[in-house]
């Protein structure tokens, strides 16, 4: 089965540790003994609540969750949160400040104009969102009840090489497309949230990282299901959590930890990164699409000089096993999405892939 496997560089959702789907398969009509799948199993048994609690405590581990914040697990994706933060957070000055750098956070921005006066704080709308802005062009507004970004645009191709500074101001990030991949100052943050079909899951899990005092301060019409003090009182167990998504967290988690946790995450990271930039920035057909200095080391995009050379391209590559490179139609041209899951030898032999286009074309 395994060695029949493309390299998939979707976006999302997007390739899982191959260790965590076989483990899964091999238990998929009888989890452990239980004479069940995990699919199939009323999300109160003890068994079930095990495998959410061990999921819950991995991830606590590995990024140092501290004690003050709950870690959350939803639904609704990650598009759900661009709702249920403001309905959280924002009754405390009815103000918000927002960094619109790509696609997502400016969706994330319209939908907080519904619920409170939100001030721009900063866009890379100018250049195409081809760059992360500086803490210097930053407009902090110090009434705003939270400073809102998205710490990886998964469309453009953009990545946050560093923490804002908001003050008191607490700070809410989207790390839909980076969590897991580095270590994260959880400290730092009042909200960090993520989809788990990017790096950890498959799709229909939301985790939500929440310090615990920002709760219960909603909106007085916020859905039940978007209120996180709800969800903290009834540990996300309101209603039927996303089982099957959350047992596919703990598998990857575990995958996490027997490569080298989130630093040994990291190294890869770059590793892949790094490999596929320079081999683009070498050759005389490809532009990357993002600045140096603010190159995602999670979603590559890049181009040729016409769409039918790109269109070109990603039909050659999906025949020598490369698939999903066809980038956003936001910014056309390709992207390659080298999550955590991507091998390293994937992205060499994608990269071996670009030379000989580049020399034939
Ligand atoms: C994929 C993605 C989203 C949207 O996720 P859904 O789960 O489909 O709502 C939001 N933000 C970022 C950064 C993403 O990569």
């Amino acid at each position: 089965m395994s060695d029949q496997r493309v390299y998939n560089f979707s976006a999302g959702p997007s390739m899982l540790p191959l260790s965590a789907l076989e483990r899964a398969a091999s238990e998929i009509t009888n989890y452990r003994g239980s004479g069940m799948s995990v699919m199939e199993m009323s999300h109160r048994s003890k068994v079930f609540l095990q495998i959410f609690q061990e999921a819950q405590d991995k991830l606590r581990r590995l990024l140092k969750v501290p004690d003050e914040y709950q870690i959350l697990f939803l639904q609704t994706g990650a598009t759900g949160q661009f709702s249920a933060i403001p309905l959280n957070l924002i009754g405390k000055t009815g103000k918000a400040d927002y960094a619109v750098t790509g696609n997502f956070s400016n969706l994330a921005y319209k939908e907080a104009q519904k619920y409170g006066q939100i001030n721009l704080a900063v866009s890379s709308a100018d250049r195409d969102h081809s760059y992360i802005p500086r803490q210097e062009q930053i407009q902090l507004d110090p009434q705003a009840s939270y400073f809102y970004y998205c710490a990886n645009n998964t469309v453009y191709g953009t990545e946050w090489d560093y923490v804002p500074e908001t003050g008191d101001v607490p700070l809410v990030c989207d790390m839909s497309s980076d969590i897991l991949s580095m270590p994260v100052d959880v400290s730092k943050y009042g909200i960090i949230y993520a989809g788990a079909q990017k790096n950890m899951a498959p799709a229909g899990l939301t985790v939500v990282i929440i310090k615990k005092e920002l709760a219960g301060h909603e909106l007085p019409y916020t859905p039940v299901m978007m209120s996180y003090q709800a969800m903290i009182d009834k540990d996300s167990m309101y209603n039927t959590p996303p089982c099957w998504c959350i047992y596919m967290l703990g598998l990857t988690l575990d995958w996490v930890n027997e490569n080298g946790g989130l630093e040994g995450m990291e190294k890869l990271k770059w590793q892949r990164a790094n490999m596929l930039y320079d081999t683009l920035d070498n050759t005389r057909l490809f532009q990357c699409h993002a600045e140096k200095g603010s190159r995602s080391g999670m979603n590559v995009t890049f181009r040729t000089a016409t769409p039918e050379l790109d269109a070109k391209f990603v039909a050659e590559a999906a025949q020598a096993g490369f698939v999903n490179l066809k980038g956003h139609r936001k910014v056309g041209g390709m992207r390659a999405s080298i999550y955590n899951a991507m091998p390293v030898e994937g992205v060499e032999k994608l990269c071996d892939f670009i030379r000989a286009f580049d020399q034939a074309n």
